[in-house]
């Protein structure tokens, strides 16, 4: 079974919580209250979080038995471009994190498939792997500038919220346009 990842986290990122103050003991509490800088890539190809904007990391280390259990929120920004009207979107997102990083060689370790829990690496614990997950999920992946937006006309491409209600490209074929005079008169 696998035990650690190949590359151990570097204690420096912003993203790796580092354990050393937090007793071994169940129960022992830390709190991390950050403002990081955000990583590339973060959130899906429409919308996500800049790289490099705030997010406010309002988490707790909690030791229990096995590891550490980390949880809270972690909010930040979002942007992206509306999926029917390109629209710039401006928003923020919060997700909640709740995840056990287990400590090396615990039985939790040695028990669990490498996906079912997270692992601590020596007393470090990157979080960006959950935090990835987290945003991913929470972001529309049909993001829209608001929900109802009529998105563009396809034939001017003019946002139709520019445009008047019965706006409208259709050239009535001449074969038919005796049958839609008809239609006219009827009304
Ligand atoms: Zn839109
Ligand atoms: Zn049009």
């Amino acid at each position: 079974m696998p035990k650690n990842s190949p590359t151990s986290p570097d204690p420096r990122s912003p993203l790796v919580l580092d354990t050393r103050e937090l007793p071994r003991r169940p129960g022992a509490l830390r709190t991390v209250e950050r403002v990081v800088p955000a990583p590339s890539d973060l959130g899906l190809e429409l919308i996500g979080v800049p790289e490099g904007a705030d997010l406010d990391l309002d988490l707790r280390m909690e030791s229990v038995s096995e590891g550490v259990l980390v949880s809270g929120t972690v909010s930040g920004p979002i942007r992206g471009e509306c999926g029917r009207c390109l629209r710039e979107i401006n928003d923020s997102v919060t997700v909640t994190i709740q995840e056990l990083y287990a400590y090396e060689n615990s039985t939790t370790d040695a028990t669990t498939e490498e996906d079912e829990v997270g692992r601590m690496q020596g007393d470090l614990i990157d979080l960006e792997p959950a935090l990835r997950d987290a945003v991913v999920l929470a972001l529309p992946n049909n993001p829209l500038c608001r929900q109802d937006c009529p998105g563009l006309c396809p034939e001017c491409g003019v946002h139709r919220d520019d445009l008047p209600a019965d706006h409208s490209h259709q050239q009535i074929d001449p074969r038919w346009a005796g049958l839609s005079q008809l239609t006219r008169t009827e009304e």
